[in-house]
């Protein structure tokens, strides 16, 4: 099996557990934060003895400075298969920004709506509910969307759909919506694509297409946090007539010329980039999507699809653990390796921190930033749900429904996946140390620290 870990910065610290001994840390926490790249960490080092404003000096570390700041911004938009003609690379800080500034941008009117799904992170649902009237696709009972649901709704709201904005991958199941056969449908009946890259940029290659080609992505948003680079920045990459022609940040760098009656304002990106940028992130986000390139996508891929395929047919076997999402043979490669699942009779944040305190295992519980989602899968809906929202409105999410996420990344093995499902078999038995209390945010730790 192929060791790609000596890409990672990080992968054999030991940490200590309840116990008092150390053990080596398992990061199975990958969909949340990725560790950092070795070469990101280099890009970062090898511009800081330079480091200068980008952008707004004629120094000569300035000039360097925004040449590296410049040459990333192509980097991203080549990692994506963007058009460098109709096309702009915004960097921004995350996702989560780069999706609040396209619905910003957006242009809808009273007619419009934007299509969402119910499988979408919270970050490409609610900046859309703020702008516009959103209706939901719905998903099958194995978490895929539906797609007929889809087709239905496309045929109801013909010329009126602004975008449909969908994730590329799913964090909570790892599904991965065929994104250019909704791309050619939405375009069908005039709408745009918005693809939520955040869980598929690190594990599957991105192609954008040419803007005359049906199943041509308009956008794309991620993360670099994600996949490897871990210095705060992200992108939205998308069709320049996408954006207003105003900026959602006004100050330095988004004007050409400023008089006390009148605003020229920037072309983009700049316009979209208001501040000085985050030069370290942008230097790091290239160097980590360039090792992804260098190290190959079927070489991702296989390594991923045979953690996966191990993680699922060991968790199959655990009595009391039920996974949630495909779980078949083809899920192997019709997801990326997020694993969520619940145990009967254990709280899924108990769970959570006995791999955490007693076996140096970093996973997550609860419902991901993706409350809708998780609570259909676990079928809570109606007036459990509303009750669950109610009392979480009043600060308290003691006993809130949820699941335990395994997620997958490169620096992985598959004897990772073993000790998760040793520690797993023992807690299933009732096999823990400490008593656990859990706090008004559902995090449970040991009564006795
Ligand atoms: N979309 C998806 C699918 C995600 O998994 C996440 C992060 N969990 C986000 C959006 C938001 O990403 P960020 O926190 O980097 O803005």
């Amino acid at each position: 099996m192929d060791d790609l870990r000596h890409h990672f910065i990080g992968v054999d610290e030991l940490v200590p557990t309840l116990d008092g001994s150390m053990v080596r840390y398992v990061n199975l926490d990958n969909a949340a934060t990725t560790p950092a790249m070795r070469a990101a960490m280099d890009a970062v080092e090898s511009v800081l003895p330079c480091y200068a404003s980008v952008h707004r000096g004629s120094g000569h570390k300035a000039r360097v400075c925004t040449a590296a700041y410049e040459r990333a911004r192509s980097s991203i938009e080549a990692f994506v298969g963007a058009d460098p003609e109709r096309d702009t690379v915004i960097f921004t800080k995350n996702t989560t920004e780069a999706i609040n500034k396209l619905a910003r941008s957006t242009a809808v009117d009273d007619d419009s709506i934007v299509l969402t799904t119910l499988l979408e992170h919270h970050s490409n649902d609610l900046p859309w509910r703020a702008r516009v009237r959103t209706v939901h696709v719905g998903v099958l009972a194995d978490g895929t969307l539906d797609l007929e649901d889809l087709d239905r709704l496309l045929a109801r709201h013909a010329g009126h759909i602004a975008v449909l904005v969908v994730s590329g991958a799913s964090n909570v199941t790892g599904v991965i919506p065929p994104i250019h056969d909704l791309a050619a449908r939405v375009h069908a009946v005039g709408g745009r694509i918005l693809v939520d890259a955040a869980q598929l940029a690190a594990h599957r290659p991105i192609d954008m297409r040419p803007h005359d080609d049906p199943g041509h992505l308009d956008f794309v948003a991620l993360s670099a946090h994600k996949l490897y680079a871990p210095f705060g920045s992200g992108a939205l990459i998308g069709r320049r007539d996408g954006f207003a022609s105003t900026p959602e940040h006004r100050g330095g760098g988004t004007v050409n010329g400023v008089t006390l009656d009148e605003i020229a304002w920037a072309d983009l990106p700049d316009r979209e980039e208001g501040g000085t940028p985050n030069l370290l992130g942008a230097v790091a986000f290239e160097a980590a999507t360039c090792t992804l390139q260098q190290i190959g996508w079927s070489r991702i891929v296989a390594h991923e699809s045979r953690l996966l395929a191990h993680a699922l047919a060991e968790l199959a076997e655990l009595p009391g653990v039920h996974v949630h999402g495909p779980t078949g043979v083809d899920a192997i490669t019709s997801k990326v390796g997020v694993i969520p699942f619940t145990v009967e009779g254990l709280d899924h944040g108990l769970v959570a921190a006995v791999l955490g305190y007693e076996h140096g295992i970093g996973v997550r519980s609860g419902c991901f930033c993706a409350q809708p989602y998780v609570a259909r899968l676990l079928g809570v809906e109606g007036a459990a749900a509303a009750s669950w929202v109610d009392r979480a409105r009043r600060g308290d999410k003691r006993g809130a429904p949820g699941m335990v996420r395994i997620s997958l990344g490169l620096p992985n093995r598959l004897a990772d996946i073993d000790r998760v499902i040793g520690a797993l078999r023992s807690i299933v038995a009732g096999d823990f140390t400490a008593d656990y209390c859990s706090d008004e945010h559902n995090e449970h730790h040991p009564s006795h620290r």
